[in-house]
């Protein structure tokens, strides 16, 4: 397996104030590596480092190889990297279908979109059914949904993904887990999972990282960190 997505010495943070400090991390292609850790840990931090919202003050980033210090976010987007954040970015007043949209933006062909679009509503029949509808008249699940789909239709290589379980129902958190499961078998999408819901990432996860206070505490495959009681009861609180 190639590695896609190679992390070395990342050091970032807000205002010159670090918060990562030297995170490694590797994620071969077409596997899901979840990034677990207790609040403040810095996870989202290193999503945004990666997907070039804040600039390392040190270390560097490597996609396929190739380092992207100093790419711009919309050439990220078209080599492959696509990032859903907390919170998820639905734009309310627009309709699923114009969210949708929003996420081809960066592609060479705006215009062709009609192939991905007909992908994630395959994916989300939930989402065809409604594509007309405002993106305030959907549950938090569908949101969710919306929010995936929209970074799907970029046709990504490398999603990040930034708490998707947050504030859902346990049968819809397990719906998305095994979305990502098949977008990983079927398509062979890499994912960088970012959780709360340690159980339900692990069991999704084919490897992990174990943050704290903006360090990589642990790596391991995602069966190891599951079974080391030291570590969850130190890092994860369960
Ligand atoms: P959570 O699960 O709460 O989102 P996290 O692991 O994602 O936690 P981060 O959000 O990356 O952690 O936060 C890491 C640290 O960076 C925290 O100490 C936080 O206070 C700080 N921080 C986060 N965002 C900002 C910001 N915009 N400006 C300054 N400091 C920030």
């Amino acid at each position: 397996m190639s590695e896609l997505l190679r992390v070395e010495g990342l050091t970032a943070g807000y205002g010159g104030v670090p918060v990562l400090h030297a995170v490694d991390l590797r994620v071969p292609e077409g596997t899901i590596c979840a990034v677990l850790g207790a609040n403040g840990a810095g996870k989202t931090t290193l999503l945004r480092t990666l997907s070039g919202l804040l600039r390392p003050a040190a270390g560097r980033v490597l996609l396929d190889g190739a380092d992207l210090r100093g790419v711009p976010v919309e050439q990220l987007v078209r080599r492959g990297l696509a990032h859903v954040p907390e919170g998820r970015g639905v734009i309310d007043e627009l309709t699923v279908e114009e969210n949708l949209r929003l996420g081809g933006l960066f592609r060479a062909d705006r215009r062709a979109l009609r192939g991905p679009l007909d992908e994630v509503y395959q994916l989300f029949p939930s989402l065809a059914a409604r594509r007309g509808y405002a993106g305030h008249q959907l549950s938090g699940g569908e949101r969710q949904m919306l929010a995936l789909g929209r970074a799907l239709i970029a046709r990504p290589r490398l999603l990040l993904l930034d708490e998707p379980s947050l504030g859902l129902a346990p049968l819809v958190v397990a719906q998305i887990m095994a979305l990502l499961r098949r977008l990983r078998d079927e398509t062979g999408l890499t994912v960088l999972l970012v959780e709360q819901n340690v159980r339900g990432a692990l069991s999704v996860a084919d490897s992990g990282v174990v943050m704290s206070q903006g360090r990589v505490v642990a790596a391991d495959v995602a069966d190891a960190l599951a079974g080391d009681d030291a570590l969850r009861h130190a890092y994860l609180g369960f």
